[in-house]
């Protein structure tokens, strides 16, 4: 009899959890879900200002669990008012990683979003400063790399498995007929096919994994001029990731959902 009972709370359990919204990819847009059983876990690097904290905002106000990396946690003000748990991460610092994700310990992640990145200062060709584009290819395409090995058991754990990053039209080779901008379009050509590799090897566990620009958009990057506000390349691309299905994996897209050619 105890057996029967115990096999009875077994089948009820594994209904409820059959039940439980985890998904991404199934979640409808402003789902204020808070239940720590359910709500769905997003790890955001470069939270602390620019794209990355309009992402963290705009999940943490769905009801998200939002983990967000920043360089100096302690000057992180407006990613804490969001609610967000603060994690201290430089992508560049094998350490910095290493030490992250033994904070997370085996903690499920949804959603992983590479956005942390910085831009370069070599226009054209003659202002090409080799060690300048060392840093960028550093930060725009091993960090993602670093990032993505070392989380991979927490996506794994999770129930979303979806690998977000932030490229850039400018990473586009076919898009490609002006130059310039050395040492970046590198960083975001190379991270995207990094999402292509990615896509094919963790395809058949389920996982989708896409790149995304975010058009040009007013922040520290993109300068005031620009032609997006946060609000709008962030609703967009959440939109995007909202909608996504496991045969959109390896796949471009710009921020208002049009697909990109790598
Ligand atoms: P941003 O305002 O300059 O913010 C960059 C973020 O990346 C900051 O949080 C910064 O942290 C972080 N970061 C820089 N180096 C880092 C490192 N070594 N380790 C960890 N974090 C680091 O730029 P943004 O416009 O929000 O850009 C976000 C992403 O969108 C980038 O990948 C960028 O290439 C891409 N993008 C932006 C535009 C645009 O028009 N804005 C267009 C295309 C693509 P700190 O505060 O510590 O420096």
């Amino acid at each position: 009899m105890r057996a029967w009972n115990l096999l009875i709370v077994g089948v009820i359990v594994a209904g409820s959890l059959a039940l439980t919204p985890a998904d991404p990819q199934s979640a409808t847009e402003g789902d204020t879900e808070t239940t720590t059983s359910t709500a769905r876990c997003v790890l955001i690097t470069g939270a602390n200002r620019g794209l990355g904290l309009e992402f963290a905002k705009q999940y943490a106000d769905a009801g998200w669990d939002v983990i967000g990396t920043a360089r100096k946690p302690d000057e992180a003000a407006e990613l804490r008012a969001t609610g967000a748990t603060i994690l201290q991460l430089d992508v560049t610092d094998d350490d910095a990683v290493k030490r992250m994700a033994k904070q997370l310990d085996s903690r499920a992640i949804d959603l992983l979003i590479h956005n942390a990145g910085i831009g370069s200062r070599a226009p054209s060709l003659s202002d090409i400063d080799i060690e300048q584009t060392a840093r960028v290819l550093d930060v725009n395409l091993l960090g993602p790399m670093r990032v993505t090995t070392a989380l991979l058991p927490n996506l794994r754990a999770g129930s979303g498995k979806t690998i977000v990053s932030i490229s850039s039209a400018l990473g586009s080779l076919e898009r490609n007929t002006s130059g310039r901008y050395y040492g970046y379009r590198e960083s975001k050509a190379g991270l995207n096919m990094f999402m292509r590799s990615l896509a094919a090897e963790l395809q058949p566990d389920g996982f989708t994994c896409i790149a995304m620009s975010p058009g040009w958009v007013r922040t520290d990057m993109g300068g005031a001029g620009a032609s997006l506000s946060p609000e709008q390349s962030i609703t967009g691309m959440r939109a995007v990731i909202a909608d996504l299905t496991p045969e959109k994996t390896g796949r471009f897209f710009n921020h208002d959902g049009e697909e990109l050619p790598w």
